[in-house]
């Protein structure tokens, strides 16, 4: 058994190719291309043995080769952006922090949601999680297929696992969030190839300047004694 005191934690995890378990993380950038950081992998037998074999990264070249998306489709996520950011404002003047989501589908906006956590209460209440509950109930499906996301702040563990489970395309964010960040900033839960969904494209930055903005201001206001 590898010595845990000198190695990073062995973490396990199942693929295809049967069960893995893992020293390092393998990230899946925005962009498509990989942080290879996994210097070894073992199997479950192998680990048990002792024998360590190098991680195959096959899938990752194919899920590189399908990031599409046409220049019709970025030229319309400021548009959408725009609309993330509006809620992101009515969250403002309700003294919640500043974000706002919508989901579209077709070129249509068919749910919206904004930061609602004190408001209700709910913890989960964030904008992500209420447009994706609100499309679902839309569409009558728990597949939100064919679908993009536009978040104005990167979504967070939570509502990166949701967007996972929602199987949504794409998805789209403003400003990226260095303290719960899972789109790459802090941690890669969308976009790791350990999850069971490949999103189409994972896009950030859009409007960053106005998302930050936005939430930057909420949180001068609030040290000021100011909410809202
Ligand atoms: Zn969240």
């Amino acid at each position: 058994m590898p010595d845990s005191s000198t190695k990073p934690p062995v973490r396990r995890f199942s693929t295809e190719e049967g069960e893995y378990l893992v020293q390092d993380e393998v990230f899946l950038r925005n962009d498509g291309s990989t942080d290879k950081t996994v210097t070894t992998a073992l199997t479950f037998r192998d680990f048990l043995t002792g024998r360590t074999v190098p991680l195959r990264l096959r899938r990752i070249p194919e899920q590189r080769a399908a990031v599409t998306v046409s220049a019709e489709e970025r030229k319309l996520d400021s548009v959408f952006m725009r609309e993330a950011l509006l809620l992101a404002r009515e969250a403002f003047d309700g003294s919640e922090v500043p974000v706002g989501a919508v989901v579209v589908k077709d070129g249509k906006i068919i749910s919206r949601g904004r930061n609602r956590v004190m408001e209700l209460p709910d913890p989960t209440a964030h904008a992500e999680v209420l447009a994706i509950r609100d499309a679902a109930r839309v569409l009558h499906t728990m597949r939100l297929t064919g679908c993009t996301l536009y978040t104005t702040l990167e979504p967070c563990y939570m509502c990166a696992g949701a967007l996972v489970h929602s199987r949504v395309d794409r998805i789209v964010f403003g400003a990226a969030d260095p303290r719960t960040g899972s789109c790459g900033s802090v941690f890669t839960i969308a976009g790791s190839p350990l999850v069971n969904h490949r999103f189409r494209d994972i896009t950030g930055g859009v409007m960053a300047e106005e998302c930050g903005r936005i939430l930057q201001e909420f949180f001068e206001s609030r040290r000021h004694g100011r909410p809202g």
